[in-house]
């Protein structure tokens, strides 16, 4: 196999998984553009939890339990907070800190979030590129039956309960996508849409101003995966906000969203029924196991699109 440019557009767990998949591959160059509209501020750090997530599984010191986080964490400085009547329910480790008062300090004295985000996955010793699709300031907000949400109020604080009526990408408008992040689109041989949330994970990098252009437009095969196994979710509640929002939540739904982009569709295997749906929107499809329990699952997907793109290039 000769050495390829692979672009990956991921949000956290899903889209983690599949990286370390494609990055134990060690023929190709992996350049992952992930997803900073979850990002907030807690305790007065620069959190930003997706792309962390591919931090710590790139690196290898990913909690493989709750699929973010530090393994091995402690949280004394968590109930220190607690102590002092901060509101804690954001679940930051003593270890995950050092890296939020890293990235907070820099982002202080002035340096681009794009560079910051390099230097730590240098420092983790990540051989692929984690990129940030903006070095602007873009938040996801949700409007919910509560009340308008940061996304991770309404995912940890309020474990996804309200229900969601709209989502906004909030800054999106006046982003500019950085150099890296179109540079890796317009040179990968193969660009691949993760399995991730396609509303809160994926929209928030596509939607940026010329991303979806730049996708269209790359000469590379692009091929997608579906988060969705029949109408669930492998973790987190991308069905229910599809549900909620009046789209369908399984792969036909995805589809809907991407069919511009994708030309290439991996679904499960025990989505056969949903074939005939999903050719009218998008020709080409592979239906196998999606599912990414464990290292060896992760490697065998990546290596089954690797071959099914050299199949879409000829
Ligand atoms: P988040 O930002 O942490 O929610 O992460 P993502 O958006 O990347 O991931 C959430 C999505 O990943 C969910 O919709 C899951 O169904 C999907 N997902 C998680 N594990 C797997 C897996 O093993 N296979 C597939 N196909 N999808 C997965």
């Amino acid at each position: 196999m000769k050495s390829e440019n692979i672009t990956l557009i991921a949000g956290g767990v899903g889209g983690a998984k599949l990286a370390e998949g494609l990055d134990a591959i060690e023929s190709i160059n992996l350049s992952v553009i992930g997803n900073i509209a979850d990002d907030d501020t807690f305790h007065g750090l620069w959190v930003s939890p997706d792309i962390d997530t591919l931090t710590y599984s790139l690196a290898k010191v990913i909690n493989r339990e709750y699929g973010w986080g530090l393994s091995d964490e402690t949280f004394n400085s968590l109930s220190t907070l607690s102590k002092l009547n901060e509101a804690t329910w954001m679940t930051l480790g003593d270890k995950d800190f050092g890296l939020h008062i890293y990235r907070t300090m820099r982002r202080n004295s002035g340096s681009r979030p794009s560079d910051i985000a390099k230097d730590i996955s240098k420092a983790f010793g990540i051989k692929s590129n984690i990129i940030l699709p903006t070095d602007d300031i873009v938040q996801t907000k949700l409007l919910t039956s509560i009340g308008w949400l940061n996304f991770q109020e309404y995912f940890v604080k309020e474990k996804c309960k309200p229900q969601i009526s709209e989502i906004k990408f909030e800054g999106i408008e006046k982003a500019l996508p950085t150099k890296e992040c179109i540079e890796s689109l317009q040179n990968a041989d193969l660009i691949i849409i993760a399995p991730s949330n396609p509303l809160v994970s994926l929209n928030p990098i596509i939607q940026l101003p010329g991303i979806r252009e730049t996708l269209i437009r790359a000469n590379a095969p692009k091929i997608g995966i579906s988060p969705f196994i029949g109408n669930k979710t492998i973790k987190g509640p991308a069905n229910k906000m599809m549900e909620e929002l009046g789209k369908k939540p399984n792969a036909i739904g995805f589809a809907e969203i991407f069919s511009d982009i994708i030309d290439l569709y991996f679904i499960d295997k025990s989505d056969k029924n949903l074939e005939e749906d999903i050719q009218k929107m998008i020709k080409n499809t592979i239906f196998t196991d999606i599912l990414m329990k464990n290292q060896k699952d992760k490697l065998n997907l990546a290596l089954l699109i690797l071959e099914a793109s050299e199949k879409l290039k000829r």
